[in-house]
């Protein structure tokens, strides 16, 4: 029988109802209880990292769970992380970053209804992940999650209610979940041995732009921040006006040493800077990086992690284009 470590974080599976609502108190073995199928499947033993609502989902938290499967990654086949789903996919993309070419699955799930209603998508949920970790054919970081099996940089929660909470982003999912077995698509490549990483640099910051966001806070998260994500419109620009003060600050930043990088807030098809004249310059003039195909929650990982290991903006700019898990497709 296979050996897999549960690692819990809290989330609605592992809420109960209080007076202010759901507050995660279950540990991974109250939970499991529910799901007797599971322990038909495997050995599992339970490893509670934090009990969270993954609003408050931190780097360091993530680097805590990146060094749990790591102390443990000898003595198990694969690894069930029980999450929050609203920022799993940032959880999923760090994870991405942190253990990069693992042999052995590491899925992460979670649900959008407790496990102790009577209907409820967490069971499943859970089960279908322990499926997939003791199947061992889809190697590293993924999210399982309403049936489907999702590449850890791809997944995005697209539906704040409904059990099918998570799409993959411009990339296949990787499988399906049926009737308790694995039916694979993709297999994503894996190397002998994992490589673990242990620092981010969490001086990253998103500004969304909206019709009337001003350079000023631009230049304020610059202050702020290593790196600025702006998430532009369409297939990428900024505005022109202002006598170009974007361009100006964009410019004084990167010549201080500042990373600039451009994602989309259209969900599908990703950037192309260089089609229109608001984001043709970007690139070519300011050295502006592009996120082409990626996720907005990959970029925030990955710069996370390229800005720790990287001495120099040319160093994070060759790992940021440099595909990790699956992450980036299209790139220069
Ligand atoms: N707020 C919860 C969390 O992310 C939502 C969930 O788990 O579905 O922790």
């Amino acid at each position: 029988m296979k050996h897999i470590l549960m690692i819990g974080t809290g989330g609605t599976i592992a809420s109960e109802m209080t007076e202010a609502g759901l507050t995660p108190e279950l540990g991974g073995a109250d939970f499991l209880q529910y799901v007797p199928a599971v322990r038909s499947l495997c050995h599992v033993d339970c490893l509670q990292v934090c009990n969270i609502d993954s609003t408050n989902m931190t780097p360091a938290i993530w680097l805590d769970v990146a060094r749990a499967v790591q102390k443990n990654y000898a003595r198990y086949d694969g690894f069930v992380i029980c999450h929050g789903t609203d920022t799993m996919a940032y959880t999923a993309s760090a994870l991405s970053y942190l253990i990069q070419g693992s042999p052995k699955p590491i899925v992460l799930t979670g649900s959008q209804k407790p496990i102790h209603l009577d209907i409820t998508d967490s069971k499943t949920n859970l089960l279908d992940s322990f499926t997939v970790a003791c199947d061992g054919r889809i190697p590293g970081v993924s999210v399982v999650f309403g049936g489907v099996v999702i590449l850890g940089t791809r997944a995005r929660k697209t539906f704040s209610k409904s059990y099918g909470a998570f799409s993959s982003i411009n990339y296949p999912i990787l499988g399906v979940v049926q009737d308790g077995r694995l039916v694979p698509y993709i297999t994503p490549p894996a190397a002998a041995a994992p490589r673990f990483y242990d620092h981010l640099d969490e001086k990253v910051s998103l500004l969304k732009l909206i019709p009337g966001t001003s350079p000023a806070q631009l230049a304020f998260l610059l202050s702020e921040s290593d790196a600025v994500i702006i998430e532009s419109y369409g297939v990428g620009g900024v505005p022109a006006g202002d006598q170009g003060a974007f361009y100006q600050r964009i410019r004084t930043a990167v010549r201080e040493g500042k990373i600039i990088a451009v994602t989309t807030q259209v969900q599908n098809e990703g950037s192309d800077l260089s089609i229109y004249t608001v984001g043709h310059r970007l690139k070519s003039d300011l050295g502006v990086l592009e996120s082409y195909d990626m996720t907005t929650e990959s970029v925030v990982a990955k710069l996370m992690w390229a800005l720790a290991q990287a001495g120099s903006s040319a160093a994070v700019s060759r790992l940021f284009y440099t595909p990790v898990a699956g992450d980036i497709l299209c790139c220069p």
